[in-house]
């Protein structure tokens, strides 16, 4: 059925756009994706042959529009961004440039082409910030009350989203994924990073010390592979301008997720708390509601953390 469709990835290079390209080669969906003169190609390395890449950047209004102008895609999946909650605050405006105004040059560019392609946009759990113990899990409805620079540019991406829909009939999909890992996750998120850690010690490259930010946050975690999977329903099934919690509904611990982890270790390792690995305002808990979105598509999540774990310390032994 998507034979001969065309979908074009805005941060291909990424962890998810990666797998995003993955999923959609496997469905037989011809893949370009765009990325700058200096992006780092190794989480794309495998597929590089089967993808087109163009050179563009999210900053630069004219390239987004030649690109789009020129492969008129079927799908957009808008994955890029600056989409480190940390650095978010050593650089604010740099996070607010690159997803806020980055994100409008991009619907700006395809309201140029006039092509009415379904725009999913990685809108994110982070926006709903600040959560009452009364509103878990967390309904598409909440109050917003971003906690961090990356949450707020996160929020007016995806506003933005619901004005281009409502200004112009465009069809943009705001998915709000909740927290999503596994393979090529980037080392700065926590999971990840104690994953890399773990895969180090096992090697012999550090001491057997796993350092540690705030273990007490709860977050609702989705393998990226189900994550993906959501992303590809979204643009076939989902309403233009609505915007769709993806989650699993469950939460886990950052201390029980360590503590998983260091269960899967070929070592004993010791853990160490490391101040400058605390944000200064935590979301504590983001436990999300997924009925609407379940409801449109009957997703379900299908790969359980503990494997997604297990794939993610794989994947470090395999490349530290
Ligand atoms: P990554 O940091 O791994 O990837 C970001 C991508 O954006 C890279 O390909 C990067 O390209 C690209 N990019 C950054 N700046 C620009 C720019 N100016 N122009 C063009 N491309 C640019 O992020 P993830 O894959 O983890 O996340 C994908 C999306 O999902 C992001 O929007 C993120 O905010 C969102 N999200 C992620 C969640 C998660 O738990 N993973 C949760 C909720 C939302 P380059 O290689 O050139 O740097």
């Amino acid at each position: 059925m998507n034979k001969g469709k065309k979908a074009l990835i805005t941060g291909i290079t990424g962890f998810v756009g990666s797998h995003m390209a993955e999923l959609l080669l496997t469905e037989g969906v011809e893949v370009y994706g765009i990325q700058r003169w200096r992006s780092k190609t190794e989480n794309i390395e495998a597929i590089q042959d089967k993808i087109k890449i163009e050179e563009a950047d999210l900053l630069d209004a004219h390239s987004l529009y030649t690109v789009i102008d020129k492969i008129k895609p079927d799908y957009i999946f808008h994955l890029a961004a600056q989409s480190f909650v940390q650095s978010s605050w050593a650089s604010p405006t740099q996070t607010l440039e690159v997803n806020i105004i980055g994100s409008a040059h991009l619907f700006e560019a395809v309201r140029k082409t006039g092509l009415p392609v379904p725009i999913q946009i990685a809108c994110s759990s982070e926006e709903y910030g600040k959560v009452l113990p009364n509103e878990v899990p967390i309904k598409e409805t909440n109050p917003m009350r971003p906690l961090s620079p990356y949450a707020v540019s996160k929020l007016a991406m995806d506003y933005l989203g619901y004005q281009y829909h409502q200004s112009y009939q465009m069809n943009i999909i705001r998915t709000r994924g909740f927290n999503h890992t596994g393979p090529r996750r980037g080392e700065v998120f926590a999971e990840s990073s104690f994953a890399k850690q773990i895969a180090e010690i096992e090697k012999g490259k550090r001491e057997p010390v796993v350092h540690v930010g705030n273990l007490e946050a709860r977050r609702d975690y989705t393998d990226v592979r189900d994550m993906v999977r959501a992303y590809y329903l979204a643009v076939q099934k989902c309403d233009p301008g609505e915007a769709y919690n993806i989650a699993t509904g469950k939460a886990w611990k950052i201390k029980d997720v360590l503590d998983l982890l260091t269960g899967m270790s070929k070592v004993k390792v010791e853990i160490k708390p490391d101040p400058t690995r605390m944000r200064p305002s935590d979301v504590e808990v983001l436990i999300g509601d997924n009925t609407k979105f379940v409801t449109k598509t009957g997703w379900k999540p299908e790969i359980p953390f503990e494997k997604t774990m297990s794939d993610l310390l794989n994947y470090w032994r395999e490349n530290v």
